[in-house]
């Protein structure tokens, strides 16, 4: 007799699927990720992989048939429902290829709600491949386990992003020549948040002065060593996730 499956089980491939799941539905998955579970894991026919949308949640199915550039999957009991994501945005300046790459998996791992590139004048990289982020966005969720992406926005010039900022969201903007403790800042500064990160060459003084008289903006400090863009993001997120996003729960 077969070995019972442990339940829930872990460790299983996961795959983000574009379309609502249901339980009973049959999903065909592209060439891609077809590849991926047969000829990359060696799955056979019967294995099982976990799949979420985005929508409802996280589910288990199972590797119901193998094609020569597809495969079908079917699905078979809900496993999680789709997580309320800490409401952090995070804005930054685009930099090259490979690191705005990594800030988007970063971002995606430690559980940013929005991501969103923002044109500044000293932005060297004005065009953002979209499409190649979002890819980055979507592997780093299905290692991660997260039930829900981070939404891409399109990238907004520095004045769009100030001008249209909600109202009751804080901008913790990283200052890195004058600005307080960011961790002290937090303790004052509750509720739905974004973070903005300027580009490698820093951004403008009017830039500087723009940010310093929105409503919405608190200049933070990240310590006294001028970080990376890329670094910047990293730990930004990472002290606003201990102090007001979901790592303490
Ligand atoms: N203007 C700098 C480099 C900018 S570093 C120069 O050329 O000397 C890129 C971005 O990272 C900055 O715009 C800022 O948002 C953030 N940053 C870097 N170090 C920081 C620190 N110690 N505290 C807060 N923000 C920092």
């Amino acid at each position: 007799m077969p070995a019972t499956p442990a339940w829930p089980p872990e460790s299983l491939p996961r795959l983000f699927i574009n379309t609502e799941l249901a339980e009973g539905d049959d999903i065909a998955i592209d060439a891609a990720q077809a590849n991926y579970l047969v000829r990359v894991l060696r799955l056979k026919a019967g294995a099982q992989v976990k799949l979420f949308d985005d929508r409802t949640g996280e589910w288990l199915a199972e590797l119901v048939h193998i094609g020569k550039r597809d495969a079908v999957l079917s699905v078979e009991a809900r496993l999680r429902e789709r997580e309320d994501v800490p409401d952090l945005w995070l804005c930054f300046a685009p930099i090259k290829k490979g690191r705005i790459d990594w800030i988007a998996e970063k971002a995606c791992e430690l559980g940013v709600r929005r991501i969103l590139p923002v044109i500044t004048e000293r932005t060297i990289v004005k065009k953002v491949k979209t499409d190649r982020l979002h890819a980055h966005i979507v592997e780093a969720a299905e290692q991660c386990e997260r039930t829900a992406l981070p939404e891409l926005a399109d990238p907004v010039s520095l004045e769009m992003l100030l001008n249209n900022w909600p109202d009751r969201r804080i901008l913790f903007h990283a200052a890195e020549r004058g600005g307080q403790s960011f961790r002290k800042a937090l303790v004052q500064h509750d509720g739905p948040a974004g973070i903005l990160i300027g580009p490698e060459g820093g951004f403008t003084e009017a830039e500087m002065a723009a940010i310093a008289g929105h409503r919405a903006a608190v200049p933070v400090s990240l310590g006294p060593r001028i970080l990376r863009a890329d670094t910047a993001a990293v730990a930004a997120i990472s002290l606003w996730m201990a102090g007001r996003g979901d790592w303490n729960d």
